[in-house]
């Protein structure tokens, strides 16, 4: 049952209130509803509405429609992260989990470990425990097993995700695991389920083999009864009358899944097909339909695995993998950092940065590109802040208050964001990273709203500019620019009027709770945004392919000539070369230079000299890893 609060409640007033629903045997979840407080209770029989009416507090109580209860939506609406370590589930970074079917041989687990480290996976999966069809098929190695994954998590920084299948082995769980994975095949043993309830660790909870997603949520539902919500939900393939393949994968459970449930869910492409070929084309569509990550098999000897070779990767068929969805996640507004566990490490409290504290900082409301931008580079374990303009960020950083800024800098669509640049000229920052934002806008209203109802629209200016085909159909609407997306967002919620609409991301229509009048109305759907962080002292961790460079040359033939020259015979493609006016000297022109290569690194060191020579004004802005999709 929800129970929508008066919005005049009193803090004593609700603390009574769920004093007295706990004594009448409730479980109490409070619920931050955008109109107000709502309390979400769970029991095993519920009365009347009108009885809950008429305690103190409540103004109304609707009842939860769905047999599972505190895996439902409706009792919690945003969708959960699961934090394992510095990895969190849910979010908008992929999380990949790699490793063989069951722990084998020390050095080859290790050897495993460290190659799907190296590829972007976050998490280690390995059998200790292996439920087998056939008993006497390989059942794992037990606690010599766990031992060996406590040494891979030693060495690699891996979290690890194991099978349990018994109750019993509950304490070696708690000593030795960061994840337990429940089976297929134990998916509905209740006791178990209760077991890990009880534990406390997350848990991958596989779908059975047979198991509508109904049975699927209620076993879910008793692992949140017995306390833990930490639970990712995994679809491995069901049982069909198809026997091409092992099993056949349900990735509509992905789209269903996320619809009904605010649990994270990973879909395993390997025990679903049970055939290596088949398993990178499945892991591709399930990220496309949506899943928060993988659970992928990978061995180095897959024809000596001790189970599940046949449909085991081989490294460089997930590394090939890892590259595919490199590129497929910015399209579903997702994003695969390779980096992931080594920048998380980096921005733990602490370790050196300067002196900097840990804070990200855009400019913008929450919910706008910048916001998103910031979420998917530094993840959600790092305090990110907003401030009013780029020229605060500069500011914010230069000063030290923050680590990091987050700044867009050019637009597939539209073109250069000049201000970003002059400011990189003004203040002394470098550029440690990129990142590409698909940006998709939407049309967003109150709920009354619709298309006939809109007379005036808000948005940034890039925001028009990227819609343009769309509002050129709709010559009527008056246009009004606002200092992000977001905020715009905010002005017509507050102005509750359904004459007025916003063009923003989808993210700000869910923090205003608005409607999606349309959505897509972008003119080109390849819009995309190259963001860049930048920092004063602070560093990132990983291989840096690319360079930003600023110059002038002097008034004279083949000046420019000259510097690109030097790019030429050192055979360094320039991917983006852009003039700006020199501020107060008329029809004088800076460039702006990207590059593909690491300028700064030692064996490089003479380019940069040579272009010293050859420019008048010459200031190097930062090398950084290219970052992942479309731009460039
Ligand atoms: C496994 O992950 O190795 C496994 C046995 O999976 P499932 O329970 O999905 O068959
Ligand atoms: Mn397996």
């Amino acid at each position: 049952m929800l129970l929508i609060l008066k919005k005049t409640v009193k803090k004593e007033e609700l603390e009574r209130l769920k004093e007295n629903l706990r004594s009448e045997g409730y479980l109490i979840r409070e619920i931050e509803g955008v109109e107000g407080p709502i309390l979400g209770i769970v029991g095993n029989s519920y009365r009347e509405t009108a009885y809950y009416e008429a305690l103190p507090g409540v103004e109304k109580a609707v009842p939860v429609s769905k047999p599972y209860k505190l895996v439902s939506r409706e009792l919690h609406p945003s969708p959960s992260l699961i934090r394992i370590g510095d990895v969190a589930i849910g979010g908008d970074r992929l999380v990949v989990i790699a490793g063989p079917c069951g722990v084998e041989e020390r050095k080859r687990t290790l050897e495993i470990a460290r190659t799907v480290r190296k590829h972007g996976a976050v998490l280690f999966r390995a059998g200790a425990f292996k439920p087998r069809t056939s008993p006497y098929a390989f059942q794992g190695l037990g606690e010599e097993g766990l031992k060996i994954l406590r040494e891979v998590r030693e060495e690699t920084g891996l979290g690890i995700v194991t099978e349990i299948t018994s109750p019993s082995q509950a304490d070696l769980m708690m000593k030795y695991v960061d994840v337990v994975q429940v089976g297929a095949r134990n998916m509905q043993n209740f006791e178990l389920l209760k077991c890990v309830g009880r534990l406390g660790k997350p848990v991958l909870l596989k779908r059975g083999l047979s198991a509508t997603i109904e049975e699927w949520l209620m076993s879910a539902e008793y692992v949140l009864s017995e306390g833990n919500d930490r639970v990712i939900l995994c679809e491995r393939g069901i049982r069909t009358f198809e026997r091409y393949t092992r099993n056949t994968l349900d990735l509509t459970a992905v789209p269903v899944i996320k619809k009904l449930t605010h649990l994270p869910i990973v879909v395993d492409p390997s025990h679903a097909t049970g055939i290596r070929e088949k398993v990178s084309p499945m892991a591709r569509a399930a990220i496309a339909a949506g899943a928060d990550g993988l659970l992928v098999e990978v061995h180095t000897e897959p024809d000596k695995a001790l189970s599940d070779g046949p449909q085991s990767l081989y490294p460089e068929q997930f590394e090939q993998l890892m590259r595919d969805l490199y590129v497929i996640a910015p399209v579903v507004g997702k994003q695969l950092d390779y980096l992931y566990l080594d920048k998380a490490a980096l921005m733990r409290p602490k370790e050196n940065r300067g002196g900097a504290p840990a804070t990200v900082v855009y400019s913008g409301d929450p919910g706008s590109f910048s916001h998103k931008a910031s979420l998917q580079f530094f993840g959600t374990e790092v305090p990110i802040e907003n401030c009013p303009s780029f020229r605060e960020v500069f500011e914010r950083v230069n000063a030290e208050q923050a680590a990091f800024g987050i700044v867009p800098l050019e637009n597939s669509l539209t073109g250069s964001i000049h201000e970003n640049y002059d400011l990189l000229l003004e203040f002394d920052l470098k550029i440690v990273g990129e990142l590409t934002l698909r940006i998709k806008h939407n049309l967003l209203g109150i709920e009354s709203a619709s298309l006939d109802t809109v007379e005036r629209v808000y948005s940034h200016p890039q925001g028009f500019k990227q819609c343009r085909e769309f509002l050129e159909a709709h010559p009527e609407w008056e246009l009004v620019t606002c200092r992000d997306t977001a905020s715009a967002v905010r002005r017509v919620k507050e102005a509750n009027d359904p004459r007025e609409a916003a063009i923003a991301a989808e993210e700000a229509g869910e923090v205003y709770r608005m409607s999606v009048l349309k959505a897509g109305v972008e003119t080109n759907p390849r819009n995309f945004t190259r963001f860049v962080v930048i920092t004063r002292n602070g560093l990132l961790p990983g291989p840096r392919n690319k360079s930003s460079l600023i110059y002038s040359v002097s008034d004279k033939p083949g000046a420019l000539f000259e510097t690109l020259k030097i790019f030429a015979e050192n055979k360094i493609n320039l991917v983006k070369l852009e003039s700006r006016p020199i501020h107060s000297r008329p029809w004088e022109y800076l460039f702006y230079a990207d590059l593909e290569a690491d300028v700064a690194d030692g064996g490089k060191k003479h380019i940069l000299e040579e272009l010293v020579k050859r420019t008048e004004f010459f200031k190097f802005l930062g090398s950084y890893q290219k970052g992942a999709g479309a731009s460039h």
